[in-house]
């Protein structure tokens, strides 16, 4: 396997910033993968795994060894009357996967597709959309560990998913590098139509299968968030911060545009677009970078900018809106100083 030196990551962020990682390899199987793990001359450099690059942020050049696993492979594990077992390799495309899955009539991931990225970042992210997280189709996470080289199982208890959130970025974070996922899909699922636009987007189709709520879904995402091939982002900048329902109480009164998601009986969450839109940051642009116009959950990069100019942009916008709502925003996207 190749280790380039000085290599353009530009084409492998989303937001399309022009960085360099001083090392850069792209192991296609696990054992590449331990080799280059064992290898000496890199195992005292900073390490950073990367997947499709679409929820990251480099703020600088990166010194040090870019890990990028292209561990391909979609393997049936095992089958019941209700459900299959996919073990899926970390480097294929999100997206490519749940085709597969929906080409098979097999559900649990419909709903997030399309959204950009390899599967091995999908248990680190958690990643979620229309009333869909991946957690609720993860049976396990196969990894290596990055300081002995050892194979490690996590069960999707261990992975202690919550929102966008997992063990990979807590107690394990930058601890190790995610193999192979393992799914366990329903062969006679129930679909989930009733979130955001979605049961409107359907009522174009004759009818309702997994089939078509993916069609669906690629629709609504296509009308609504920007294409990172044409403006550079990495979808949502910041989560839906989780407030007390005294407080959300407060803020719908003012603006009866607020949508309250209950979480339990003393917290809501409230959707982080409206606090920004309301703070006056829709459509603004700050040189080269800016909040898209259609959703301000989304920071945008019109090109030539830098991590840097995206990273100020993030903090200008929480501080307004701690200053305007006292909510505190947290960030989804990775930064990578
Ligand atoms: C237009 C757009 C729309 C989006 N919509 C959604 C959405 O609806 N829902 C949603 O949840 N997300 C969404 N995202 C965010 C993003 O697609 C997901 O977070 C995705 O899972 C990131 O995958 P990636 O492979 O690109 O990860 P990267 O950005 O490459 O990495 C993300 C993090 O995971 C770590 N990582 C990556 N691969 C591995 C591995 N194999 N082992 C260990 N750590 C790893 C990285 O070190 C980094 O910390 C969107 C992004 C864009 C650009």
């Amino acid at each position: 396997m190749t280790v380039h030196t000085d290599y353009s990551l530009k084409e492998l962020n989303t937001f399309g910033f022009d960085v360099r990682a001083k090392f850069f390899a792209a192991p296609e199987t696990v054992e590449a993968l331990e080799k280059l793990l064992s290898d000496n001359r890199y195992a005292h450099l900073p390490q950073l795994v990367l997947g499709g690059g679409s929820n990251i942020l480099f703020c600088s050049d990166f010194n040090g060894l870019v890990i990028q696993p292209r561990i391909t492979g979609i393997e049936k594990i095992e089958e019941t009357a209700e459900t299959v077992h996919l073990r899926v390799g970390a480097g294929v495309v999100w997206d490519d996967f749940v085709a597969y899955a929906v080409q098979h009539h097999w559900g649990g991931v419909e709903n997030l597709s399309f959204i950009p990225g390899h599967v091995g970042a999908s248990p680190v992210q958690n990643i979620g959309a229309y009333g869909m997280e991946v957690k609720h189709t993860i049976r396990q996470v196969e990894c290596i560990l990055k300081a002995t080289g050892e194979r490690k199982v996590f069960s999707a208890e261990e992975c202690a998913f919550s929102y966008r959130d997992s063990i990979f970025k807590q107690a394990w974070r930058d601890r190790l590098i995610v193999t192979h996922v393992i799914f366990r899909l329903a062969k006679h699922p129930v679909l989930r139509t009733y979130y955001g636009y979605v049961e409107e987007e359907l009522r174009k189709y004759p009818d309702v299968t997994l089939q078509t709520l993916r069609k669906a879904i690629i629709a609504i995402r296509r009308k609504k968030l920007p294409d990172p091939q044409i403006l550079g982002n990495a979808g949502s900048f910041f989560k839906n911060p989780v407030v007390p329902k005294k407080l959300a109480d407060e803020l719908a009164l003012k603006d009866p545009k607020m949508v309250i998601y209950p979480i339990d009986v003393n917290y809501v969450k409230l959707p982080a677009a409206r606090l920004i839109e309301q703070a006056g940051w829709k459509g603004k642009c700050i040189g080269a970078v800016g909040v898209h116009d259609r959703q301000s959950l989304v920071i945008v990069h019109y090109g030539g900018g830098t991590g840097r100019d995206a990273l100020a942009l993030s903090t200008m916008i929480r501080q307004s809106v701690y200053e305007k709502f006292g909510i505190q925003l947290e960030t989804e996207v990775n930064i990578v100083q």
